[in-house]
């Protein structure tokens, strides 16, 4: 049998890897910028989580949730101190998409309406709903175009008002920082805007933190910088260091009731010694102060130059904007210095590393990139 050709694949075969480092199977120690789509938080292979994710393992593993699990209680209070939203109520799942999905589902019962409004260049996933919620063309199935979806512009207060006055809108969802859309910001003032639009026409703020959340942008979650609370924060990636897992985060204006949300594998006994043991490293290791002071490190130190139209982001979560395509670049830094970077469409290298990049290591980035361009 043969693997379904959908991935475009690097010819490198990681075997190894430790913090940031990952190493081939011959032997090739590489830099790891990109932390395979943001996932790696606290680093490949923390000696502490690998110790909690096999105690776990010789313990119990999985059970399913017809019976109480007190990790996902310990982790819900963990993550509610940690990320300062400990008056919300906490659903697990497995995957980003699944996150959007269960947020959307949950705005959807919550108003009894079935319009979603999202942004131009949002990516919220890519199973059914989600992909529905994601401005790409390119993986929109009919099925997915069936669902009743709004597109907005970042930023432009004006034209979310106008969809909202349709009167049939249950939710807004907004990344906290647009991730595979190319690192566009929104505005602090104009999530503040969405948090005024929604609560005057009754509608639901989902804010999507799957790759812009958990420490990435230098606080917990990207849209604290705007000092805005929205109604159901969505999480994935980075939440369990590479183990699958996600969540979300939801305010006490909405009722649970049994059988409205539901999963299998979420909130399993892996996946929860894996997110405790992130919190548990995050905190100790002070990685969310980290990620911005290297993140602005990098940014700082981006040379200005002719190719380069951009630089943007926040912590590490930063877009390299160039006026022609990147991909010569990437390819040079990955086969010839041995980094491993990000793309957003033709023109932009991302860079998502993990949150414990040291300074020197940010260094031998920027020496690499300097000599690329
Ligand atoms: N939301 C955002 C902002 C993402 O960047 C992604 C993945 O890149 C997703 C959702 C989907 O996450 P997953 O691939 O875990 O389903």
């Amino acid at each position: 049998m043969n693997l379904f050709d959908v991935y475009s694949l690097f010819d490198v075969t990681p075997v190894k890897a430790l913090g940031c480092r990952v190493w081939d199977a011959d032997g090739v120690e590489y830099l790891d910028l990109y932390g395979g789509h943001a996932v790696i938080s606290v680093g490949h292979s923390h000696p502490e989580y690998i110790k909690a994710i096999t105690e776990q393992l010789s313990r119990i593993g999985f059970y399913s949730n017809s019976v109480r699990n007190p990790l996902q209680e310990k982790l819900a209070g963990r993550l509610g101190r940690a990320s300062g939203y400990e008056d919300y109520s906490l659903f697990l799942d497995n995957s980003g998409a699944e996150s959007n999905e269960n947020a959307a589902k949950l705005a959807s019962f919550h108003t009894g309406k079935d319009r979603i409004i999202a942004f131009r260049k949002s990516f919220h996933g890519r199973t059914s709903g989600a992909v529905a919620l994601t401005d790409n063309p390119a993986i929109v199935s009919p099925f997915n175009a069936n669902h009743k979806v709004t597109f907005c512009n970042l930023n432009d207060a004006a034209g979310v008002e106008a969809a909202l006055m349709g009167g049939d809108v249950a939710a807004v969802i907004i990344e906290g920082i647009q991730g595979c859309g190319g690192i566009n910001l929104p505005d602090d003032s104009f999530m503040r805007d969405l948090r005024s639009l929604c609560d005057r026409y009754g509608v639901c703020l989902i804010v999507d933190e799957v790759q812009s959340g958990y420490g990435r942008s230098g606080k917990f979650f990207a849209h604290q910088w705007a000092g805005i609370r929205p109604d159901i924060i969505t999480m994935g990636k980075g939440i369990a260091n590479g183990f699958p897992c996600g969540g979300i985060l939801i305010s006490d204006r909405f009722k649970a009731v049994k059988g409205m949300l539901g999963t299998t594998f979420g909130g399993n006994y892996l996946a929860m010694a894996a997110a405790l043991a992130v919190l548990d490293i995050m905190e100790k290791e002070n990685l969310i102060q980290n990620a911005f002071e290297v993140g602005e490190h990098i940014r700082r130190n981006i040379p200005s130059s002719p190719l380069i139209k951009d630089v943007r982001g926040r912590g590490l979560m930063l877009g390299i904007e160039f006026n022609g395509e990147v991909a010569p670049i990437r390819n040079a830094l990955l086969m010839q210095d041995h980094i491993f970077t990000g793309v957003a469409g033709k023109n932009m290298i991302r860079l998502l590393a993990p949150l414990c990049l040291s300074r020197e290591e940010a260094d031998r980035f920027i020496e690499a990139f300097k000599a690329r361009i």
